[in-house]
């Protein structure tokens, strides 16, 4: 059993990693963004709560989040392991996580940090959109659909983009991710769970990097 962490900046790529990840080793990922978005589309109560918060680029209260995962980890398809990707985001989320953990004799057995440079990373997300039909990820900076305007997986026209994908949001996720993180990174190392990953390289070589160190853990 492996539990997970993928900490790392908007726009890192831990998304994209997260669900091969999850596929390869048979575990859930459990991502709050992801499920926050699904409670705004909803317009629940936690959506409505949360929407001006992930508008604006901040994070949404500890208490909301830290509700979403307790009721997530424990379910039975956590068993055997769990990947969190985007949680937990600052020392508070942290601590509450270990002692939900420690309460049912569960720990946090890796961190991978994502590292990649800012200015990269801008480009990454506001340049990201996404077809309307299939999902598949495009971006105007560094993959275009191969016909403009088609895409190449299910010949749709329509694209959509995620409201917060926007350039000023970006800069003010990304110093909410610095400012809160800063600490985090600094926690887990201590506890030496800590793996940095560098996120620039191409997607099947940080996902062989990903996977060799899972497997290096699980031998032991
Ligand atoms: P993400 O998809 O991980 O980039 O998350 C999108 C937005 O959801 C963030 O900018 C936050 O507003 C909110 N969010 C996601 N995870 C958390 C968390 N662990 N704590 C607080 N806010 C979060």
């Amino acid at each position: 059993m492996t539990n997970i962490i993928f900490l790392g900046p908007p726009g890192s790529g831990k998304g994209t990693q997260a669900s091969m990840v999850s596929k390869e080793l048979n575990v859930p990922t459990i991502s709050t963004g992801e499920v926050l978005r699904k409670q705004v589309e909803m317009e629940s109560e936690i959506g409505k709560t949360a929407k001006s918060y992930m508008n604006s680029g901040g994070l949404v209260p500890d208490a909301v989040v830290v509700d979403i995962i307790k009721n997530r980890i424990f379910e039975d398809d956590c068993q055997n392991g769990f990947i969190l990707d985007g949680f937990p985001r600052n020392m508070n989320q942290a601590v509450v996580l270990d002692s939900m953990l420690s309460s049912f004799n569960k720990k946090i057995d890796i961190v991978f940090n994502f590292e990649i440079n800012d200015e990269i990373l801008i480009k990454r997300i506001a340049g990201r959109y996404s077809c309307k039909k299939c999902g598949l990820v495009y971006n105007s900076y560094f993959k275009l659909p191969k016909k403009e305007g088609i895409c190449d997986n299910c010949k749709s026209t329509q694209f959509e983009n995620r409201e917060d994908d926007n350039e000023h949001t970006v800069k003010n996720r990304l110093k909410v991710y610095h400012n809160s993180t800063v600490e985090l990174i600094e926690y887990y190392k201590k506890k030496n769970l800590l793996c940095s990953i560098e996120a620039i390289e191409s997607v099947p070589l940080v996902f062989d990097r990903l996977i060799e160190v899972v497997q290096n853990f699980s031998k032991y």
